[in-house]
């Protein structure tokens, strides 16, 4: 059986990172820095980084409807910048959004770099062990719509979320050894490969 192919949007941010994790948890990676590239892929990551930033340069090699032309068919998982940018209201209108995840995301609103904390959470697809999260100027889930699924929390706010094939993390699951939360997307993204999911959109 072939390996999913997984993208890691790699025009800003921190991209490298979850192309080792795709492979540890057995998919194949690619960095993606142009739209031809997305033809070939069977999941996209969209990393963390400058949600702001991000904003820029999306409109160059590779544009926002790009990837809204892709997450159409495909699943897609945004980390931290990644997650504000396919959720569906932020406060703050420099960030343009994908509107995949019904959820309404503050910026920054844990504090800035100084203020990163790592949390131990419980994974609702697998509870056994804590991950541990890792949180770098995290956004905060302010509110999710009845389409999304709550799959891990901190301090009573959603910080790992589900709707349909896509996925958002307000934290950073590359940054650990724990391959948990990439290997569940890869088992999402050959689900829908493979046309068996009940969760495409
Ligand atoms: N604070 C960043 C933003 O709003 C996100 C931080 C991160 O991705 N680690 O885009």
């Amino acid at each position: 059986m072939t390996k999913p192919r997984i993208g890691v949007l790699g025009i800003q941010g921190a991209y490298a990172r979850h192309a080792e994790m795709i492979v540890l948890a057995g998919g194949e990676s690619e960095i993606v820095k142009y739209r031809e590239q997305l033809d070939g892929l069977d999941g996209l990551i969209l990393p963390g980084g400058e949600s702001t930033t991000m904003t820029k340069v999306l409109g160059f090699r590779i544009t926002h409807d790009d990837i809204l032309d892709f997450a159409r068919h495909k699943p897609v998982f945004g980390t931290c910048a990644g997650l504000i940018l396919i959720a569906c209201g932020v406060t703050d209108p420099r960030v343009r959004q994908l509107g995949l995840i019904d959820a309404n995301i503050s910026r920054n609103a844990y504090g800035s770099q100084k203020d990163s904390f790592v949390s131990e959470i419980s994974l609702e697809f697998d509870r056994g062990v804590p991950f541990h999260a890792v949180f770098i100027r995290a956004p905060l889930i302010l509110s999710v719509g009845g389409s999304v699924t709550v799959l891990s929390v901190h301090e009573n706010a959603p910080v790992l979320i589900g709707s349909g094939m896509h996925l958002g993390a307000t934290f950073h699951p590359e940054l650990t050894h724990d391959t948990r939360i990439h290997r569940y997307f890869i088992q999402t993204v050959k689900e829908v490969k493979d046309g068996k999911t009940t969760r495409s959109q």
